[in-house]
Formats: C-alpha cells, structure tokens, sequence
C-alpha cells in the first residue's frame, strides 16, 4: 500500500512529460517541425516507451469500449452509409471560425476542437511551404438536403448518391470535417493528392489530430472515392494510432462493417 502514492507520483511525471513532448511537438513555436522532421512520432514513442516503463499500458483502441462511435457530439463519432447522424438533423454546440482564410470569403465553421488545431495544422503548414485555404467544413442538415436535391434534379439520384452525401450522413454535418485547397487547379480534384500542401497534410495531420478519411482503394469500405482534401478531426491521440495502426478506414481501425453504399 505504501507504494501506491510513489507509483502514482511516478506515472504522474511520465504521463506529464509524454503530454509536455506531445504539445511541444506539434507547437508552432520558434523552431517549429518541417516537413522531415518527425515530432509527432518522437512524442508517441516517448509515450509509448513511458507506458512500457511503467507496464499501465492503456488498452489499444481497438478493442476499448472507450470510443463512442455513436454521439453526434462525440469527437470520434462515425458517419457512413450505414451510420446516419443521430438525430439526423444534428448541430454541434460549440461551432466557431477557424483563423484560416476560406476561398469563398464565407464564414466556415468547425467544432471549437477542430477549429484549434486545424489553426495549428495550417501555421505548421504554411512554414513547411505547404499552405492551404479552407474550401468547406461545417454543412448543416438543412444546407446538405438543398445540396443533395440539387444533385438529384440534375443527376438522378444514383449519380448524386456519388457525388454528395444524403442529408442526415455527411460527416461535414458533425462538424468535425473540412475540405482544403490551394491557389491552383487540384481544388475538389483527386491531384490535390500531389499538391504540396496535400502531401504535407498527408503525411503531417495526424499530429494535429486529423486524418485523410476517404483513401484511394478503399471506396468499399468507406463508401467513397479517394477524397485528399477531406479531413477528418478526432484530436491527436486517435488519429495518431489510426495511422500507427496503419488502417485506412476508421471503419477498419474501429471495426465496424464496411459501408460501400446505403442500405
Ligand atoms: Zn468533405
């Protein structure tokens, strides 16, 4: 019993330190991380060396009940074609505007964690040369249906269930996604992909808590085409394992059935 206050003091330090790596480096502070150099990982080695040392492993995501993939309100919530947003008409409380200019010159929103690190994940870019714009992020029930009929009036509804996301199943609704682009040609375009600011985003958003949410060659499982300018926040642990995990589909890395089209 005595040594309970010592090895909580102990998994104090280490877990504050590993928190301390974590936030140092994905910082934009005076020498902030290029695009070759791999803060992101040094901070989860060193949580995961500090884990070890300590053997409170924390149990893999996977298999923890701990996620819950089913509030619209919570950050790792799930939206597919099988997992409508519930209530279908769901507003997220704490909507605000990123500092990021958007190309329209609108107001666009995202969730307040969102908004913060994708501020972060933009000054981060901008230094690495890799800047991007915010073309889209939040979209309301109400915005989607007049999205989505306009898609059906002029498509037929099975050319617009693949190009726009029914009312009620688009993961912009959460609040949690947005879509970037640049100054050139690739906008909405699946050469963003070669873009400097897609490559970098690519390989450098998990650190900033986001994830490329629709890969090439997964569109049986995600239900959608290839989308490099579609990120999807879930904040820096999740996203972070998702891609140590080297799954490229929440549905994968959560587990759940794959989603290729709506039931
Ligand atoms: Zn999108």
């Amino acid at each position: 019993m005595a040594l309970e206050p010592n090895r909580r003091n102990v998994l104090g330090l280490v877990f504050g330190t590993a928190g301390l790596a974590a936030l140092t480096a994905c910082s934009n502070g005076p020498t902030p991380d290029g695009p070759t150099t791999d803060g992101g990982s040094a901070a989860e080695t060193g949580s995961s060396a500090a884990a070890a040392a300590t053997g409170e492993v924390p149990a893999p995501a996977q298999s923890a009940p701990r996620w819950n993939l089913d509030d619209p309100a919570s950050l790792t919530v799930i939206v597919n074609k099988h997992r409508p947003l519930n209530p279908m008409a769901f507003e997220p409380g704490d909507l605000v505007s990123p500092s990021i200019a958007s190309s329209s010159g609108r107001t666009e929103l995202l969730r307040a964690p969102a908004a913060e690190d994708l501020n972060r994940l933009a000054g981060a870019a901008k230094v690495a040369g890799a800047p991007f714009l915010i073309l889209s992020a939040f979209r309301s029930y109400d915005t989607q249906v007049g999205t989505y009929n306009s898609w059906v009036s002029s498509l037929g509804r099975a050319q617009a269930d693949i190009a726009s996301a029914r009312p009620g199943f688009s993961e912009h609704q959460t609040g949690l996604a947005v879509d970037i682009g640049d100054s050139g040609n690739c906008n909405l375009r699946g050469c963003f992909a070669e873009q400097p600011a897609g490559q970098w985003v690519k390989d450098n958003c998990h650190r900033f808590g986001f994830v490329v949410r629709y890969q090439p060659g997964m569109q049986q499982i995600s239900g959608y085409q290839p989308e490099p300018w579609h990120l999807r926040y879930l904040g820096i642990e999740v996203a972070s394992d998702v891609v140590s995990s080297g799954k490229k589909t929440l549905e994968e890395y959560f587990g759940l059935a794959a989603a290729p089209d709506y039931l």
